[in-house]
C-alpha cells in the first residue's frame, strides 16, 4: 500500500490517478487532495476517497468546504498546497496542478526529500536550475508523469547515462498539424482544443496546438535527465504510439510504445520500480498498420523555437516565457485574443525581458509576476 498526496486532483491527471485507485491501484490511498476552486468535484472526491487533508488554493472555496467536509482537515491558499507537498504520511506526492503555481510546492517537497510524481512541467521550466540543485542536495526523487518523459525514463532503465547519444521526443503535431499558417488567426477555441490523439486539460491542449508544449518538454527533458539541449531532438509522430526514444552510442534506439492513455505513465510513476496490470487498451501493431515520422515545421510553429531559445538562455528567461504563455493562453481561452496572437504575445514579452543568470527563488517569482503584467499589457494593446 502506498499513500499518495494529489495536488491538483480535479484536473485531468488527478482524475485519471483516482480512477486508477478504483482499479489496478485499489490498495493505494489518497491521503490528501487539492484543487483550485472546484468545490463540487472536491466534495464528491472527498466523499469517495476519504482523504485526511484537502487543500483549496482559493480561500473562499476552502471556507465553503470547511462546513461541508466533516472529519477532513481543510487547508487554504498556497500555504495549504505546500503543507500537502511536504506531508509526512505521503509516500509519493503527485504534482498535477497546472502552471507556475506548482513551483513552490514542488521546491518544498524536494527540500523534504520527498518522492514526487511530476505532471506539472511549468515548475521545472521556470526554476529548473534551482530545482535540480535542491533535488540533488536533498536526495529527492522526481518521477516523470509527462508521457514523453515517462517513455524516456522507461527506455533508460538498465542503461548507464554516459551511453546515451540523444533523446528523441515525439510530438503528435497537435490539432493544427495540417492547417496552413495563414489560417491561424481564424482558429476557434474549439478547433484548438480538438486534439487528435490525447485527452488532456485545456491549457496543455492549447500548448499542443501552438507546439509550445513540445518546446516546454525539451526544457523539461533537459532538467529531468540532465542531458544537454544539443542531444535532444523532436520528431512529429501523428499516431502518438511511440511516446519517445533513447538512442545509445552503439546505434541502438530504445522506444516505449502503447496506445495513448495518460493512465499508463501516471501508474508507472506511482508504482515505480514495480509494474501493475494496466488499464490501457493493448497495442495491436498490425491493426495500427503504420507509424509515421516527419520533421517539425519550425516556420509554422514559432512558439516551439521561442520556448527552446528561452530554455537555452536559462536564468529567468524560461520563467518569463512561461508566464507570458500562461497569460496568453488564458486570454485566448477567454476569446480576448486570436490564436495567432498567443505566440506573438510570448515573443514580445520575452524580447522585453532582461535576463538574470543564476536567479534566486525570489527573482524567479518576481519575473513570473512582472512578465504576466507585461504580457497583459501587450494583450490589452
Ligand atoms: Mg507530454
Amino acid at each position: 500500500m502506498k499513500k499518495i498526496a494529489i495536488l491538483g486532483s480535479t484536473g485531468s491527471i488527478g482524475k485519471s490517478a483516482l480512477e486508477l485507485f478504483d482499479g489496478p491501484l485499489s490498495d493505494y490511498r489518497a491521503v490528501a487532495l487539492s484543487a483550485n476552486d472546484n468545490v463540487k468535484e472536491m466534495i464528491s472526491q472527498a466523499k469517495k476517497y476519504k482523504p485526511k487533508y484537502v487543500a483549496m488554493l482559493n480561500a473562499g472555496a476552502a471556507r465553503y468546504l470547511r462546513g461541508k467536509l466533516k472529519g477532513v482537515k481543510v487547508l487554504s491558499g498556497i500555504e495549504g498546497l505546500i503543507k500537502l507537498a511536504v506531508l509526512k504520511e505521503a509516500d509519493v506526492v503527485l504534482l498535477s496542478v497546472v502552471g507556475a503555481v506548482g513551483m513552490v510546492p514542488l521546491l518544498s517537497a524536494i527540500r523534504k526529500g520527498k518522492t514526487i510524481a511530476l505532471a506539472n512541467k511549468e515548475a521545472l521550466i521556470i526554476a529548473g536550475e534551482l530545482i535540480k540543485k535542491e533535488a540533488k542536495k536533498h536526495k529527492a526523487v522526481i518521477l516523470p508523469v509527462d508521457s514523453e518523459h515517462n517513455a524516456v525514463f522507461q527506455a533508460m532503465q538498465g542503461n548507464k547515462k554516459e551511453y546515451i547519444k540523444k533523446l528523441i521526443i515525439t510530438a503528435s503535431g497537435g490539432p493544427l498539424k495540417n492547417t496552413p499558417f495563414e489560417n491561424f488567426s481564424k482558429i476557434s477555441v474549439e478547433q484548438a482544443l480538438a486534439h487528435p490523439t490525447w485527452k488532456m486539460g485545456k491549457k496543455i491542449t492549447i500548448d499542443s496546438s501552438t507546439l509550445m508544449n513540445k518546446g516546454l518538454e525539451v526544457i523539461e527533458a533537459h532538467y529531468l535527465f540532465d542531458i544537454p539541449f544539443e542531444k535532444i531532438e523532436v520528431v512529429i509522430h501523428p499516431q502518438s504510439i511511440v511516446h519517445s526514444l533513447v538512442e545509445y552510442i552503439d546505434g541502438s534506439v530504445i522506444a516505449q510504445l502503447s496506445n495513448p492513455d495518460m493512465k499508463l505513465p501516471i501508474m508507472y510513476a506511482l508504482t515505480y520500480p514495480e509494474r501493475r496490470r494496466g488499464v490501457v487498451k493493448p497495442l495491436d501493431l498490425a491493426k495500427a498498420g503504420r507509424l509515421d515520422f516527419c520533421p517539425v515545421d519550425f516556420s509554422k510553429f514559432k512558439a516551439f523555437s521561442i520556448a527552446l531559445k528561452a530554455g537555452k538562455a536559462g536564468g529567468t528567461m524560461p520563467a518569463c516565457m512561461n508566464a507570458a504563455n500562461e497569460t496568453a493562453v488564458h486570454a485566448f481561452l477567454e476569446k480576448r485574443i486570436t490564436f495567432d496572437k498567443i505566440t506573438e504575445v510570448v515573443e514580445k514579452t520575452v524580447s522585453l525581458h532582461k535576463n538574470i543568470k543564476n536567479p534566486s527563488l525570489e527573482q524567479i517569482l518576481k519575473t513570473d509576476l512582472l512578465s504576466r503584467q507585461a504580457a497583459q499589457e501587450i494583450i490589452n494593446g
